[in-house]
């Protein structure tokens, strides 16, 4: 398999020079669009990497799944009666649908989701921040995994898109804690530095029935990996999740750090990452790469479902 990401890394690289890199935040757009990495980690624990899949970036919308994660296990079912579990088919940063869906957003990896997921968490845990960057160290094996000040102050001046979703969603009393802690929350959480690496093991519970690599224990049960991996299909690629899942075939997640988390469920996790995105936020190279990946490994959804 080593050999695979090496040519896999070769040949996503020729991509490099399509698409932007996120401008929405200052901090992001100092991001040189020429990186490209990408980390293997199998169930069984074998790590394989190539180019710049040692080096931290910011995982944004990647900390999704770790938000939806604690949510799940710390209140179970009840999440589902504040958010929806269908794609939006709409930007991920939209506050259409908000209005006119009385508040309560189309799924938990949509930005307005993710600030509800991010409620729940303000109402579990008294440092919360604290709490998820814990989790990343944990679930990685990394204690060195930090919470990126410079991009979280960027989020913070230019957090208006954001603070809207959560007001109205408070207006539509579906969010129970003071919105600025909220928002801090979700902040601190999108801007964690991670590498490939890094978040190949940690989210290696997805592909292992809920066993942390890291930790050698159980995480969450199979039940709910399968479920979430499931709204990752379905939902982790925003309004681009049909293409993808065409593409590609697997359950992900993006980030517009450039990051994209893919599971074959029973057999390994993967990051890929680069930060050029496309018109829906998702990093051109990286989908490439999971779309060589998964010609290599002879799966696609038929074969997980
Ligand atoms: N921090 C970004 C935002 O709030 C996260 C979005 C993303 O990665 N898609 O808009």
């Amino acid at each position: 398999m080593q050999s695979w990401v090496e040519e896999i890394d070769r040949r996503a690289r020729e991509t490099l020079g399509q698409g932007r890199v996120a401008d929405y935040i200052p901090a992001l757009a100092e991001q040189d669009a020429n990186r490209f990495g990408i980390a293997i980690c199998t169930t069984d624990g074998a790590q394989y990497t190539a180019g710049d899949a040692q080096e931290p970036f910011s995982i944004q919308s990647l900390s999704k799944v770790f938000l939806l994660t604690l949510a799940l296990r710390a209140h179970g079912e009840a999440l589902w009666e504040r958010v929806g579990l269908n794609p939006s088919g709409m930007p991920f940063n939209s506050l259409a649908q908000l209005e006119a869906e009385r508040g309560r957003p189309r799924n938990p990896f949509i930005n307005a989701g993710a600030i509800v997921v991010a409620d729940h968490l303000v109402s579990a845990f008294a440092t919360p921040s604290k709490h998820i960057q814990d989790i990343a160290r944990t679930l990685s094996g990394n204690p060195s995994i930090l919470i990126d000040r410079h991009v979280l102050a960027s989020e913070w001046q230019h957090r208006s898109r954001n603070a809207a979703m959560a007001y109205l969603m408070k207006a539509f009393g579906n969010i129970d804690n003071d919105v600025d802690a909220v928002l801090d929350a979700y902040f601190a959480c999108c801007s964690l530095r991670m590498s490939c690496l890094d978040l190949a093991v940690a989210m290696n519970y997805l592909a292992a029935d809920g066993h942390a690599l890291a930790t050698g224990k159980s995480f969450i049960t199979p039940d709910l990996a399968r479920r979430i991996n499931s709204i990752m299909f379905t939902c982790g690629m925003y309004d681009a999740a049909g293409d993808f899942a065409y593409r590609v075939g697997l359950p992900a997640k993006s980030g517009v750090g450039g990051g994209i988390v893919a599971i074959v469920p029973g057999r390994l996790s993967v990051c890929a990452w680069s930060p050029a995105l496309d018109a829906n936020g998702n990093s051109v190279a990286a989908q490439h790469a999971l779309e060589l990946l998964t010609d290599k490994l002879g799966v696609r959804s038929a074969d997980i479902a």
